[in-house]
């Protein structure tokens, strides 16, 4: 039988969350001691657990059919590999970031600086397509404290609350690139592959569909649905059942999760009472 074979990060930042998401998606992996591979136990995946600067290689490859990962490490690895879904966890930024104490007047500062970076091809692509030259220096990790030691005079890394470059004497300067994690997938993928990915994504948009709503119920006079409804927009349109007492009932209606305290302030304004908030678990359009 064909099977998918899923490249998930094996330990680190987007672990728990790709785990997370197949689990939501009805995915039980069966072997869960995180060893090299583990079976599903109801879906026809195979999960492959490995380290996520060479997922984009073995997607390349077809070692994993597809592989979730942080968009950082798909544009700078550049390998040959499709990006069919953002997955909306693990955002961060790459920023460029200098000594706190330093003047800072735009990109020209960087000309002939020497950038410390774990993303270089994504720093050279960048200063290349604004023709500054830059020295770019490449290092593992712990980027932040290449300019205390004398390494560097400035760094690229990731940054997501600004907490370790200010630790470190730096100012974040320029937000280069913003990433979260993907959904990346081989390019020539077989036929009956492609189908289990089709149903694997139908599955990933519920899930994502539902994490961006909320099912709301609430109570209203009669006098004020029409203006209520007005505001909540529902997947059609808002449910409206009468209570039992008179002259008054009950809404239900699905709203963005982004627009949600905003929508909440108008209908109480309107005279909404009772507002109860659902989260929804799988949602289908
Ligand atoms: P590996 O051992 O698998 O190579 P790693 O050390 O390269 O792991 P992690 O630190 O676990 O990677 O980060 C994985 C990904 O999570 C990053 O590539 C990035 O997309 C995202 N990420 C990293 N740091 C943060 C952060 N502070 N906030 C949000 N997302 C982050
Ligand atoms: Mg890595």
């Amino acid at each position: 039988m064909t099977t998918l074979k899923i490249a998930i990060q094996k330990s680190g930042r987007l672990s728990e969350k790709s785990i997370q998401l197949l689990k939501e998606c009805g995915i039980k992996i069966a072997n869960s001691d995180r060893k090299l591979k583990a079976a599903a136990a109801n879906f026809p995946v195979e999960i492959l657990f490995l380290r996520d600067d060479d997922i984009p290689q073995y997607v390349e490859q077809g070692v994993a059919d597809i592989g979730i990962l942080g968009e950082n490490e798909v544009w700078e690895k550049d390998k040959k590999v499709a990006v069919i879904q953002h997955l909306g966890f693990a955002q961060c930024k790459l920023s460029l970031a200098i000594p706190k104490d330093e003047q800072y007047e735009g990109l020209h500062y960087f000309v002939n600086k020497k950038i410390a970076t774990s993303y270089p091809k994504i720093l050279q692509r960048f200063f290349k397509e604004k023709n500054i030259a830059v020295t770019v220096e490449e290092i593992g990790g712990s980027v932040e404290i290449a300019t205390g030691i004398g390494l560097a005079d400035a760094i690229f890394d990731i940054v997501s609350t600004g907490s370790t470059l200010l630790m470190n004497g730096l100012k974040e300067v320029e937000v280069i690139f913003k990433s979260e994690a993907v959904l990346i997938a081989n390019q020539n993928l077989m036929a009956d592959k492609q189908v289990i990915l089709d149903q694997l994504l139908f599955r990933i948009q519920s899930v994502k569909q539902a994490a961006e709503h909320k099912y709301i119920l609430l109570n209203a006079p009669n006098d004020a649905i029409q203006k209520i409804t007005a505001v909540l927009p529902g997947m059609k349109s808002p449910t409206i059942l009468p209570l039992v007492e008179e002259g008054w009932s009950s809404l239900h209606s699905v709203i963005k999760e982004d627009q949600f305290w905003e929508i909440i302030g108008q209908i109480k304004q309107l005279g909404a009472q009772g507002i109860l908030v659902v989260p929804i678990e799988k949602m289908i359009l």
